[in-house]
């Protein structure tokens, strides 16, 4: 088991949820934040990504994401990726990182994530928000449930809205971006409490299961089908 600090986390889109989630990592002692985004800061991001304020709008979210978690952690390093997520570049990206969060803002985008780290038997921490529910699922490849053991086929390109389509709230936003951390933390340690956690903050829900293992998933169980791992996917 590695020390905090030389642990390689590697931070797929800094936005509503990779924002907390690499500050809460950077505060941990983790040595190393990947962070992955080619997109710009927006006004409409603030209220909710909330490493970036009004002077960063229109800078690259991984360079002001970078600029401000070193500002807050002098000893951490950080490496930037401002370039779009597809199957084509996951290994360049993955090969030299522990464990991958899963801030990536479209289901399809997720299952590509998915794919790829089971592929490359990558510990990864899936986590996903839109207006008053919200998730997160810790999951190590051949071991736990992927996505796909719980929802075997991608969902139709744009079949799901986004936060910024949906909305949601900033303040629950962050509160599942500092869960996955959580998570993150302790898949990193070695925890064997690995659980789905759902939150419905509307009906006042919360929920930790254990997902069961499909026997056959496409991903997990019976080795990736080629055909899916070359789905287009573009931030
Ligand atoms: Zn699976």
């Amino acid at each position: 088991m590695k020390d905090l600090q030389d642990l390689k986390i590697l931070v797929m889109g800094v936005g509503g949820l990779g924002c907390p989630a690499s500050l809460a990592l950077a505060q941990a002692g983790v040595g190393t934040l990947g962070l992955v985004d080619p997109d710009r800061v927006e006004l409409s991001n603030l209220h909710r990504q909330i490493l970036y304020n009004e002077e960063n709008v229109g800078q690259l979210k991984v360079e002001a994401a970078r600029e401000r978690l070193t500002q807050l952690f002098p000893g951490l390093k950080t490496i930037i990726y401002p370039e779009v997520f597809s199957g084509s570049n996951a290994e360049k990206l993955f090969r030299s990182y522990d464990i991958i969060v899963d801030g990536l803002d479209r289901l399809e985008k997720k299952y590509v994530l998915n794919d790829w780290c089971v592929k490359f038997n990558k510990p990864f921490v899936h986590a996903g928000v839109v207006k008053f529910e919200g998730q997160v699922m810790p999951v190590i490849p051949s071991v736990t449930a992927c996505l796909r053991c719980l929802l075997p086929k991608i969902p139709p390109p744009f079949a799901l809205p986004t936060c910024r389509e949906a909305g949601v709230l900033g303040s629950f936003s962050q509160a599942i971006g500092y869960l996955q951390a959580f998570e993150t933390l302790k898949l990193a340690r070695g925890s064997k409490e690995l659980f789905l956690w759902k939150w419905d903050i509307q009906k006042r829900e919360a929920r930790a299961i254990r997902p069961a293992r499909n026997t056959e998933c496409e991903a997990c169980s019976k080795g990736m089908i080629e055909k899916e791992m070359a789905v287009r996917c573009e931030v």
